[in-house]
C-alpha cells in the first residue's frame, strides 16, 4: 500500500483515515465511507483498484468530475477510462477493446448509462472486482442531490456480486440509513464515519442590510486571494461579479446557463489562478479540488444545511485559516420557501425541504455557537469553537417561550388556515376582510408586526412550525411545536434579529390569500422569463407591479397597461404571457354568446373583434368616452357571410359603427 502510495500516486503519507479504509476495501469487504469534502475519499477507491485484481467500476454524478479524475490518473499511468453520455463511438470501442485484454484497471460510469442494457452487458464481460461509488448521497430521495439512475447500482452489485464501497461527504442520520439500505443491501457495510468539524473555516452570518457593501467590504478584507460568491439565481450572478470587476477585482460568472465549454473555461481559470473570484450558483463546485481557496460568501441564504455545509466545505483544504460569510434576509427565505413550493415533489418531499430550510434559518438565527449547531445537525457533539462570529461577539438575547406560545395557540384556534401575516394582523389587532375576531385578536400590541415577523421566523428556525402542505400560505405546528405546548420550555431568541430586521420590508398584508395564489404564478412566470434572458426577474416586473396584476386581474391589453410599472415597451413583450395566466377562464366563464360559436370560425372572428373593440373602447386617441358592444352583437357580427360596411353599420347603429365600423370591416374581410 505505502508503496503505491509513494511510487504511483506520489504522495508522502496517508491523510486521517485512508489507511485502514483502504485496507478494509483491498481486503474485499462492503464500505461505507462518510468523510468530508476534501479528505481525500478518491483515494480510498483508487489505490485498492491498483493492488486488487481485476477491474474497479466507479459511479460518479458529474462528467467533468470523471474527466478529471481520468485524466489525473492516466497521467500517473494508470490505465482507465470512462463511459458517459458524451463518449463518442472511437472511444467505447476502445474502452472495450481494454477491457477484453483486461488491460482496464479503473472504469468511471455515468449513473445514466447503467439503464442501458448494453452497459450492464459489457459489465457483465469484464472481470469486475469491485464497484466504488463516489457521492454516494445521490441515491438518497432525501438528499440535495437526489440521481433517480443511482437507485440501479444496487441490482448491478447483486448482478455482479463483487464488493461496494460507496463514499459521501453529506449524510445525515436518515440518509445515511438510505444509502445503506439501497446500496448494500442485506449485507452490512464496514462503515467509517469521520468528523465534520473543519475547524479552520470561520463561520459567520449577517442580516442583509446593503448586500453589495457587505459583500464588496467583505471582499476588500480578503482581496488577492481566492473565493466563491454562492447565488440563488443565475441573474444575481451576474451582477454581482459585473459589481467585483468594476472595483477592480477579477471575478467571474458561473451557472448552468452557460456554455459547457465557457464552464470549463471558468473552471480552468481558477484552478490555475491564486486571486480570482467565481460568483457562482451551487453548480460550481462539487468535487472542485483546489486547496488555497480562502473564502465563500453567500450572497443568498443557502436552501438547506447540507448545501451550506458543502459549499463551505470548500474553502480552507489546505487546513489553513479560511472564512465564510452568510448573508440572508426574510426576501430569501420567502424565496427559497416558494421554490420549494413550486417545485414538482410529491408532498412528503417538500414538507422535507420545508424543515430543512427551517434548519439553516435556525443556524442564521442562532445564539449560541455555530459550529455547535451546525455539527449537531449532523449528529455531532461539541461545546463551543472559539472560531465562529457568535463564539468571537456573543448575541444579545430575549426569553420568547410566552410569545411562543401565543403564536402556536393562535395557529390551533385558526384552524391552520392562517397565513403568517393574518395571524400577525390578527394578534396586533388589525382587521382585514379575512380575519374574523377571536379571543386572539389584539391581544398582542406589545409588538409590531416586523418584530411578531422576527419571532415567527425564530420559531421556524427551531423548527417549531413549518409551511402547512394543504396550500395557500397557511402555516402549521410540527411533532416540536406540539411538544413545546405541553411542556412548556425557556427558549432564547436572537435580540439583534428581533431588533435590526430590514426597514424596506413590509408584510403582504395588502393580497388577499386567494389572491395570493395567483401572485405565486405569476412570480413564477416572472423568474422563467428572467432566468431565460438571464436578468434579474425585478427587471422584468417589481413586486408591487405584480401585486396590483394580482389584485386587479387585468382581462386586456389595456387594462395591463394601467397597471403600475408597465410601460409600452413592457407591454409589447410582456403582455401576453401574463395575461394568459391571470385570464385562463374555464369554459363556462365565456359569455353564452360566445360559447355558442366554439369549434367554428366565427369563434376566431369573434376575439378578434373583442380585441378590437378593447382597443378601441375609448377611441382610437385613448381619451375618448368609452363605448362597448354587447356580446350578442359581435356574435351577429361574427357570423355574417357576406360582410359589407352597410350590413355591419346597421348592427352597430349611428354611435357604434363610426368607433368600431371600419375595423370590424376589415377583421372581417381579412378573414
Ligand atoms: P474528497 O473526494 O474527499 O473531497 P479528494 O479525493 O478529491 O477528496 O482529495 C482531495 C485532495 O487531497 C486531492 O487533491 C488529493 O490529491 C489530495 N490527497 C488525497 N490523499 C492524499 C494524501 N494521502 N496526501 C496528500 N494529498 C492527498
Ligand atoms: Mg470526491
Ligand atoms: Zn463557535
Amino acid at each position: 500500500m505505502k508503496n503505491i502510495l509513494n511510487s504511483t500516486f506520489g504522495l508522502k503519507s496517508f491523510k486521517p483515515g485512508q489507511k485502514e479504509i483502504i485496507q478494509s476495501v483491498i481486503r474485499g469487504k462492503d464500505v461505507f465511507v462518510v468523510m468530508p469534502t476534501g479528505s481525500g475519499k478518491s483515494l480510498c477507491y483508487q489505490l485498492p483498484a491498483l493492488v486488487r485484481e481485476g477491474l474497479t467500476v466507479v459511479i460518479s454524478p458529474l462528467i467533468a468530475l470523471m474527466m478529471s479524475q481520468v485524466l489525473y490518473l492516466k497521467k500517473l499511468g494508470i490505465n482507465c477510462g470512462a463511459l458517459t453520455s458524451s463518449s463518442s463511438p472511437g472511444e467505447v470501442s476502445e474502452i472495450l477493446d481494454n477491457l477484453s485484454q483486461k488491460a482496464l484497471k479503473i472504469l468511471y460510469i455515468a449513473p445514466e448509462r447503467l439503464s442501458k442494457a448494453s452497459t450492464i452487458k459489457i459489465l457483465k464481460a469484464g472481470n469486475i472486482n469491485l464497484i466504488a461509488v463516489d457521492e454516494a448521497h445521490c441515491v438518497s430521495q432525501w438528499g440535495h442531490d437526489f440521481r433517480p439512475n443511482y437507485l440501479l447500482i444496487g441490482n448491478l452489485r447483486k448482478t455482479l456480486n463483487v464488493p461496494l464501497v460507496a463514499l459521501t461527504a453529506t449524510a445525515g442520520p436518515r440518509t445515511k440509513i438510505e444509502i445503506t439500505k439501497l446500496l448494500f443491501g442485506n449485507n452490512k457495510p464496514k462503515s467509517f464515519f469521520f468528523g465534520y468539524d473543519r475547524p479552520n473555516i470561520f463561520m459567520s452570518f449577517q442580516l442583509k442590510s446593503s448586500p453589495r457593501d457587505q459583500i464588496l467590504n467583505f471582499v476588500k478584507k480578503n482581496k488577492q486571494t481566492s473565493g466563491i460568491v454562492y447565488c440563488a439565481t443565475r441573474a444575481k450572478t451576474e451582477i454581482i461579479a459585473n459589481a467585483l470587476n468594476e472595483v477592480g477585482y477579477s471575478a467571474l460568472a458561473y451557472h448552468a446557463g452557460l456554455e459547457s465549454s465557457v464552464r470549463r473555461n471558468v473552471e480552468a481559470l481558477f484552478s490555475s489562478k491564486d486571486n480570482l473570484i467565481i460568483v457562482a450558483t451551487i453548480a460550481f463546485g462539487m468535487g472542485l479540488d483546489k486547496p488555497n481557496i480562502r473564502w465563500i460568501v453567500h450572497a443568498d441564504l443557502p436552501q438547506s444545511i447540507e448545501n451550506y455545509y458543502q459549499e463551505i466545505g470548500r474553502a480552507g483544504r489546505d487546513g489553513k485559516p479560511a472564512i465564510a460569510l452568510t448573508l440572508y434576509s426574510q426576501e430569501d427565505i420567502d424565496f427559497r420557501r416558494q421554490q420549494i413550493n413550486e417545485g414538482t415533489m410529491i408532498e412528503v418531499q417538500k414538507d422535507l425541504n420545508h424543515q430543512r430550510l427551517n434548519h439553516i434559518i435556525g443556524l442564521s438565527d442562532d445564539i449560541d455557537c455555530r459550529r455547535k449547531n451546525l455539527l449537531g445537525y449532523f449528529g455531532e457533539d461539541i461545546v463551543s469553537c472559539k472560531n465562529c462570529d457568535l463564539c468571537k461577539n456573543p448575541k444579545d438575547t430575549f426569553e420568547a417561550s410566552k410569545s411562543i406560545q401565543k403564536i402556536l395557540e393562535c395557529i390551533i384556534l385558526t384552524n391552520e388556515k392562517y397565513s403568517i401575516a393574518n395571524i400577525i394582523n390578527l394578534l396586533t389587532g388589525q382587521l382585514t376582510d379575512k380575519i374574523k375576531k377571536n379571543k386572539f385578536f389584539g391581544t398582542g400590541k406589545e409588538f409590531n408586526n416586523l418584530q411578531w415577523l422576527a419571532i415567527i421566523r425564530q420559531m421556524m428556525g427551531k423548527d417549531l412550525i413549518r409551511p402547512s402542505l394543504k396550500g395557500g400560505n397557511s402555516i402549521t405546528l410540527t411533532v416540536q411545536g406540539k411538544m413545546f405546548l405541553t411542556n412548556k420550555y425557556p427558549i432564547n431568541f436572537n435580540l439583534d434579529s428581533f431588533n435590526k430586521i430590514s426597514k424596506k420590508l413590509k408584510i403582504k398584508t395588502l393580497i388577499s390569500d386567494d389572491d395570493q395564489a395567483l401572485l405565486s404564478m405569476l412570480k413564477a412566470n416572472c423568474r422563467k422569463l428572467a432566468e431565460n434572458s438571464n436578468i434579474p426577474s425585478h427587471f422584468i416586473f417589481r413586486e408591487a407591479t405584480l401585486i396590483e396584476m394580482a389584485i386587479k386581474k387585468p382581462k386586456n391589453i389595456d387594462e395591463f397597461f394601467m397597471i403600475r410599472g408597465v410601460g409600452p415597451k413592457k407591454l409589447e413583450k410582456f403582455s401576453a404571457s401574463f395575461l394568459n395566466i391571470i385570464n385562463v377562464l374555464p369554459p363556462d366563464a365565456l359569455h353564452p354568446a360566445r360559447r355558442k360559436l366554439i369549434g367554428g370560425p366565427s369563434a376566431y372572428i369573434y376575439d378578434q373583434l373583442i380585441e378590437a373593440q378593447s382597443k378601441l373602447a375609448y377611441g382610437k386617441d385613448g381619451y375618448q368616452k368609452k363605448i362597448t358592444c354587447s356580446p350578442s352583437i359581435i356574435a351577429k357580427i361574427s357570423k355574417l357571410i357576406n360582410p359589407t360596411q352597410t350590413i355591419i353599420n346597421n348592427i352597430l347603429g349611428e354611435k357604434k359603427a363610426l368607433r368600431f365600423g371600419k375595423e370590424f370591416l376589415k377583421i372581417l374581410k381579412d378573414f
